[in-house]
């Protein structure tokens, strides 16, 4: 089942993540519910803190959404081994609706981590995959795109967030 999408400035948001330490059924249970929580949104990527689960599990899905066969993948602990590279793109998240801002990131990364069987994964990313990498393992550390702005854009933007938040 979807789960709600936690957004700025919920404090578990700002948490730093534990790494998984034992995969099982509520792990498995954790990443269906994650997926259909990004298809839902929709999303390209989802991070488990997002749903209020501080922990280091990332799930993501770049294939196009009008094909047949969506193409759902998952990655547990992941960790950044190798980069290279700056880009400037623009990001929005899930957990800051509304928001789209140009951020400068690693243009091509290396990830390593496990999927639910213990086999370990390793993806060699570049444009929006490498992205979608550095923006869900952020979260998994506490860190919103909107902190890795200019501190002036930075404090604009979240005082207008803020402001809208208590209008509601
Ligand atoms: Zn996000």
């Amino acid at each position: 089942m979807a789960k709600p999408i936690l957004t700025f400035p919920h404090p578990l948001l700002y948490k730093k993540s534990r790494e998984v330490e034992e995969l099982n059924g509520a792990l498995a249970r954790l990443v269906e519910e994650m997926l259909e929580t990004m298809y839902g949104a929709p999303g390209i990527g989802l991070a488990a803190p997002q749903i209020g689960e501080n922990i280091r599990l990332i799930v993501f899905d770049l294939s196009d959404p009008e094909a047949p066969e969506r193409r759902p993948h998952h990655l547990i602990n992941p960790v950044i081994t190798a980069l290279e590279g700056e880009v400037v793109g623009e990001e929005g998240c899930l957990s800051v609706p509304g928001v789209r801002e140009k951020v400068k990131r690693y243009a091509r990364v290396e990830v390593k981590g496990l999927d639910l069987q213990g086999r370990e994964r390793i993806f060699e990313a570049q444009g929006l995959l490498a992205r979608m990498f550095q923006h869900e393992i952020d979260h998994l550390d506490g860190v919103l795109f909107i902190d890795r702005l200019g501190p002036i854009k930075r404090r604009r933007l979240k005082s207008l967030l803020l402001k809208r938040e208590r209008e509601g």
